[in-house]
């Protein structure tokens, strides 16, 4: 062995059983070993180096003076990327924290938070040097004028005279740099983005040295806040994260964050990832909201990484919502959170009147009750809009056979293909205007001439999504201009903003979507709101689907009447089967807290989540028994393994047995998962820190089952 034999810990994007502390590298070059190649690299600089026979980036997490391989094994960093941002110990930190929480490789998490183009490796021999991806990533942000030179006297330039609760909560929030969650509860339209944007006014300071990161939900809520912010801001440098951004933009906006160049940062969940050097408070706007949640690779939830990294950091953070997630009303009312709250509306405008219609043995005219249709007719008349919300897209959920049964089932998934119309301009032969698509595997296929199973010519729709819904509404009223939003338009490019413009504009009477429509508008003319159909999830298997669709629905009601000068009270209209179901009481009542503390109770006495923590194995094979085989298999193992602490502890971990998933298969996938749960969150992870690397080390028998690890899953 080499005396002063130096390793770097490199993290790369590749799973690692047990430690999380990289992969090692020689330092020195491995053809040249009496020549240091270069300085050792600092922990948190960017590499590049070899993986089997390509090359990839990595960051340098640790420097050793030893390594558990043998030294002909180790390789050798190709080399340093001089360019890239200046190693930010706070960010490894929160990388590792990351990685240790979900219990996944630091360079699992670290990568995936680096935008595609700034960890491409370079091309091997170009011939004439170019300016490096991050020199020109650097130009591209600064020669978009973003008036980061003006005056900073401007500062503030568009702010309203906060009104009294405005000011109160404002006077209530921490001027100081300490940690502490704060928990902002406001009706819709009480002024929460108004607030927070001066509080971030108030934390930056004047100073250009101060970072403020603002999470939001959606991807098509930036645009509209964006202006918002730099209409509050227009001395300040904003940064834009999330993954709908083009590459290009996108790493310039990285590293513009990453560097502290830009002072504002709004990002969807990834947001939460970025190296953030200045960073001196942390907004999440409806943190409520699922989208928080990353679904794939590392599922971490934005929200609880926004909290602990404002705890490293000893910064404060505040959370909005008209419909706080019930974990963070739960530690609200336990203290942990600071409730601030607002329960009148900054313009005025009163809260909608809220009425719940019965349709069970009613008459419906396209899924409309007369009470519905009424209502419409006498908002029309004064020239008022409609907005129009069904939860579900698509012409139709299912198109049937009603002579022997036959349904549009997905060949590939246990679902069923949705019919929708895949034109809106008529095209001719009108079978091709639609097609059946899966919403599952998006697989589409051609709508049967006739039934392929008993030959039956009359197939039928059964049910209806957006698009029939909006054919509906035409019919219902001819003379209303009709516009429809859910993701299928949104899917062009621009449509989404040309909708959202025409409504703005006057020029649309009923706008009919989906869940797309819920959030964050703000349409003046608004007075009428008609929720078509929400019983599904009123009986849904997960424990969160009543807690989801009281957001939801809060949401979409305050879309009504929130400018002040609407004569008539606005009114929100929802049809239902089960008007006597307690969540209709509570929103008709706007009674967050009674309906939240009420499901929290029933929680409690449940010990589901907040009172449990969890944690999701999951395995998918083709078929579902071999991945039941498997997690039994993790199970017993669990068990053979438990030691006298686990034994001592009695059982402070409990392992539900597997089960296959309520839609089993996906894409011809099949999934099954195995619960664990425990009323100690430090119980649970120690037991996960001891479990996953037996898990790793296993083969499994089938070498097609693949398995990951979910904790606080959001979906159960
Ligand atoms: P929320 O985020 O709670 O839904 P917003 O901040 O979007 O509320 O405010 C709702 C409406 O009230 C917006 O039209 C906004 O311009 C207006 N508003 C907010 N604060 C004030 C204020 N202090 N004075 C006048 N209007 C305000
Ligand atoms: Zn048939
Ligand atoms: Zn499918």
């Amino acid at each position: 062995m080499i005396a002063d034999l130096l390793i770097a810990k490199v993290a790369l994007d590749v799973p690692q059983i047990g430690q999380n502390d990289g992969f090692d590298y020689l330092i020195r070059d491995a053809a040249h070993p009496a020549q240091p190649a270069f300085a050792p690299p600092l922990p948190g600089s960017w590499v590049q180096v070899p993986w089997g026979k390509s090359q990839r980036v990595g960051l340098v997490v640790a420097l050793a003076a030893t390594s558990a391989l043998e030294q002909q094994r180790l390789r050798a960093i190709t080399h340093v990327l001089i360019d890239a941002p200046t190693p930010d110990p706070a960010w490894i930190k929160l990388l590792r924290f990351v990685a240790d929480y979900y219990h996944r490789s630091l360079g699992e998490v670290a990568l995936p938070a680096i935008p595609k183009l700034l960890r491409q490796v370079a091309p091997a021999n170009s011939k004439k040097p170019r300016p490096s991806i991050f020199a020109r990533s650097r130009q591209r942000y600064e020669a978009r004028d973003r008036g980061g030179d003006r005056e900073l006297t401007q500062h503030r330039a568009q702010a309203l005279l906060p009104t009294q609760a405005q000011t109160r909560v404002l006077s209530q929030l921490p001027a100081a740099a300490r940690f502490g969650v704060h928990l902002l509860h406001g009706v819709t339209g009480s002024g929460k983005t108004e607030l927070y944007l001066q509080w971030i006014a108030l934390r930056l300071g004047l100073r250009n040295d101060h970072q403020a990161l603002l999470l939001v939900p959606e991807i098509n809520l930036t645009p509209q806040l964006l202006e918002r912010v730099q209409a509050s801001f227009p001395a300040l440098r904003i940064a834009v994260l999330h993954s709908d951004v083009p590459d290009a933009q996108r790493a310039a906006d990285w590293l513009a964050a990453a560097e502290g160049r830009a002072q504002i940062v709004i990002g969807t969940r990834l947001g939460v990832m970025a190296p953030l050097p200045k960073l001196t408070a942390i907004v999440i706007d409806e943190e409520q909201d699922p989208s928080y949640k990353q679904q794939e690779g590392v599922r971490y939830s934005a929200r609880d990484v926004a909290i602990a990294r404002a705890k490293m950091l000893d910064i404060p953070v505040l959370l909005a919502s008209a419909t706080p997630s019930f974990e963070s009303w739960h530690a609200a009312t336990r203290k942990r959170y600071r409730l601030l709250q607002i329960n009148e509306r900054a313009t005025g405008a009163s809260l909608p009147l809220v009425r719940i219609i019965a349709t069970r043995d009613k008459k419906l005219r396209h899924a409309l009750s007369d009470a519905a249709i009424d209502a419409i007719n006498a908002v029309l008349a004064r020239n008022g809009q409609v907005l129009v919300f069904i939860n579900r897209r698509g012409y139709s959920p299912v198109l049937s056979c009603a002579a022997c049964n036959w349904t549009s089932a997905c060949e590939n998934c246990s679902a069923h293909r949705v019919l929708h119309r895949v034109s809106d301009v008529g095209i001719a032969v009108a079978r091709h205007r639609y097609r059946l698509i899966c919403h599952h595997c998006g697989a589409d296929s051609a709508v049967p001439r006739a039934c392929p199973t008993c030959g039956n010519v009359d197939l039928q729709p059964l049910g209806r999504g957006s698009q029939r819904l909006e054919e509906g509404l035409a019919q219902l009223f001819p003379a209303a201009r009709i516009a429809r939003l859910d993701r299928d338009v949104a899917r062009h490019r621009g449509a989404a903003r040309k909708v959202l413009a025409a409504t703005h504009a006057g020029d649309v009477d009923i706008l009919v979507g989906t869940q797309m429509l819920a959030k964050g508008h703000d349409f003046d003319g608004l007075s009428l709101v008609v929720v078509v159909d929400p019983d599904s999830a009123l009986f849904a298997a997960d424990f969160r689907a009543p807690e989801r669709l009281f957001a939801t629905l809060m949401q979409v009601a305050g879309r009504a009447g929130r400018a002040s000068h609407q004569a008539a009270r606005s009114e929100v209209i929802v049809q239902t089967r089960y008007p006597d179901h307690p969540l209709f009481e509570s929103l008709r009542r706007h009674d967050y807290e009674g309906f939240a503390n009420s499901q929290l109770r029933e929680r409690e006495q449940a010990g589901l989540p907040p009172f449990v923590h969890q944690a999701l194995l999951r395995a998918e094979a083709k078929k579902v028994s071999v991945a039941l085989d498997w997690l039994r298999a993790a199970k017993a193992l669990a068990a053979e393994h438990s030691n006298d602490t686990d034994r001592a502890a009695n059982g402070a971990v409990t392992l539900f047995d597997p089960v296959p998933l309520a839609l089993v298969r996906v894409a011809d996938v099949e999934r099954a998962q195995l619960l664990l749960e425990s009323r100690s969150r430090t119980a649970l992870h120690q037991f996960l820190k001891r479990w996953l690397p037996l898990l790793r080390a296993t083969k499994p028998a089938v070498p097609s089952l693949r398995w990951q690890l979910e904790v606080d899953p959001l979906e159960i």
